[in-house]
């Protein structure tokens, strides 16, 4: 099983690289941004609870989120391996990964951070939510807060990785082939 976290700020690019991703290695995917859109158009109870900080920009608690990826990879028993998308987005989480993981015997091959400076995440965000209609796209407000969010919850992550010696910076600026091939050259050097 190949498991794979892709990482970075909101806008990164994860969600386009991991298309290509999925599509490359016969992976699944798990977004969980896009977990919680599915589950607010469909109006659960869990897109309810989620709804408030998704719009703000704040993050879920983490117990909402682990549960609802337990959920996802119990759901897929044939699975070649995940791309974790979004997720984990705090060092709570990264941990309950890998007890889910380590108690399938499957453990995170590699994390790969895409690395944007935070103008251009900026502009991208904004172009974006012309055309997503994201409500967590629309102003630059919601975007620093998101951003704020990255650095104050999330970077610490990439620690966590780290010290298990599969963190790998990819420079996320540049064409999107070309951004997949480094990232392709990474994950091969972990088979
Ligand atoms: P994304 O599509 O990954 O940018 O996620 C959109 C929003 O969903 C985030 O701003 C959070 O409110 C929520 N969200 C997505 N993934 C997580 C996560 N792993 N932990 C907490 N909240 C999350």
């Amino acid at each position: 099983m190949l498991n794979i976290v892709l990482f970075g700020p909101p806008g990164a690019g994860k969600g386009t690289q991991s298309e290509k991703l999925m599509a490359e290695y016969q992976l699944d995917h798990i977004s969980t941004g896009d977990l919680f859109r599915k589950h607010l158009s469909e109006g659960t109870e869990l897109g309810q609870k989620a709804q408030e900080y998704m719009d703000e920009g704040f993050l879920v608690p983490d117990e909402v989120v682990i549960g609802m990826v337990e959920d996802k990879i119990q759901s897929e028993p044939n699975s070649n391996g995940f791309i974790f998308d979004g997720f984990p987005r705090t060092v709570k989480q990264a941990e309950a990964l890998d007890r889910l993981l380590n108690a399938n015997n499957t453990p995170i091959c590699c994390m790969i951070a895409l690395e944007v400076p935070f103008e251009e995440l900026k502009k991208r965000l904004l172009e974006r939510g012309k055309i997503s209609g994201r409500a967590d796209d629309q102003s630059e407000d919601k975007i620093n807060n998101r951003i704020q969010v990255y650095l104050d919850e999330t970077l610490p992550v990439s620690e966590f990785y780290k010290t298990q010696s599969k963190f790998n910076g990819v420079n996320g600026v540049g064409t999107i082939d070309t951004i997949f091939e480094k990232i392709c050259a990474v994950i091969e050097s972990f088979k």
